[in-house]
């Protein structure tokens, strides 16, 4: 069924992309009690939180930045055909507020924002933030049964905890994830994996539940084609969330983050990978750990965004 035309963006050619209060991809801004809210199918969605980063701050400051960046983007994929806004109805949800000063309460406001969008059958695409976004979003669209998760990160974020304990950081979401059965381990790949190592601790962890890690130099060795044909066949039909952490890509394409590793894909081959995603049963998708205080030239917050409309097409796309 083709989309309500309410929800279409506005495009470049009634009004100029540097004009207008900017939503994501210029999509209309339905706050929670909007009474259009129940007919959205996607929704766009910030979350300004960087509480649990270890290293250098700033994605609190990312969805901001991407939501500017993303006046760019148009209506039709220029590869695929796929025309996401005119296959759904889209919409811009606006941001979480965290509280910047509290974890635990940043992440239960976090989860009530999503799991009302749940109850509203609304599919999440989420930008964030730092990578510990993802575990209150996953508690949210994991209540029923785990998912299974494509990753793209040049970390697993699998680590158990940072500083003698602390559980809840931005490179420990995943292990929680697992320990509170939202994902399904063996339904879970993770692609990129790269960068100087603490220990193997991580990795062992992910080899002890079945969690399959790709590192970065069997990406290159495969190619993009078999490693993402071995990525849907891990996660099947079921359902699956995607996970994409910027710093996944190199950072002389993408510098704007907090922990970047290089010796990583292009922005092409950045873009490529959501390509393969199609057909996947995709229950949410989030971009997070893009730090605008890093990225001088706005270029990672445009790479951010294109990955973003990447991922929305793999959404939509069968
Ligand atoms: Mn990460
Ligand atoms: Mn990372």
């Amino acid at each position: 069924m083709p989309s309500d035309p309410f929800f279409h963006p506005v495009s470049g050619f009634d009004l100029p992309r540097f004009a207008g209060v900017p939503t994501f991809m210029r999509l209309p801004y339905l706050p929670p009690e909007h009474e259009r809210l129940a007919d959205v199918d996607i929704g766009l969605i910030g979350v300004p939180w960087d509480s649990a980063t270890t290293n250098r701050p700033g994605p609190r400051h990312g969805p901001r930045q991407l939501r500017d960046a993303s006046t760019m983007i148009r209506a039709q994929h220029g590869e695929t055909g796929v025309r996401p806004f005119e296959t759904v109805n889209c919409a811009d949800l606006g941001d979480v507020g965290p509280n910047p000063a509290d974890i635990q309460d940043s992440m239960r406001r976090i989860t009530a924002f999503y799991d009302r969008l749940v109850s509203l059958d609304i599919r999440p695409l989420t930008a964030g933030g730092d990578h510990l976004t993802s575990l209150p979003v996953l508690r949210a669209l994991a209540k029923d049964e785990p998912l299974g998760m494509i990753h793209f990160d040049s970390h697993t974020d699998l680590f158990h905890s940072y500083f003698g304990g602390t559980l809840y950081t931005h490179g420990t979401p995943f292990r929680r994830a697992v320990e509170e059965e939202l994902l399904d381990p063996r339904r879970v790949i993770q692609i990129g994996i790269r960068g100087t190592m603490y220990d193997s601790e991580d990795r062992d962890f992910a080899e002890s539940v079945g969690i399959r890690v790709v590192p970065i130099e069997e990406f290159f060795a495969r190619g993009i084609a078999d490693v993402m044909a071995e990525a849907r066949e891990i996660v099947g039909d079921m359902p699956t969330y995607v996970s994409y952490d910027i710093d996944f890509v190199d950072p002389a394409f993408a510098p704007g983050t907090g922990t970047p590793e290089v010796g990583g894909p292009n922005s092409f081959q950045a873009l490529q990978v959501c390509r393969e995603l199609y057909g996947v049963n995709i229950v949410g998708a989030d971009l997070v750990e893009v730090s605008p205080p890093f990225d001088a030239s706005g270029g990672t917050a445009f790479l951010g965004v294109s990955i973003l409309f990447e991922l929305l097409c793999a959404m939509v796309a069968d």
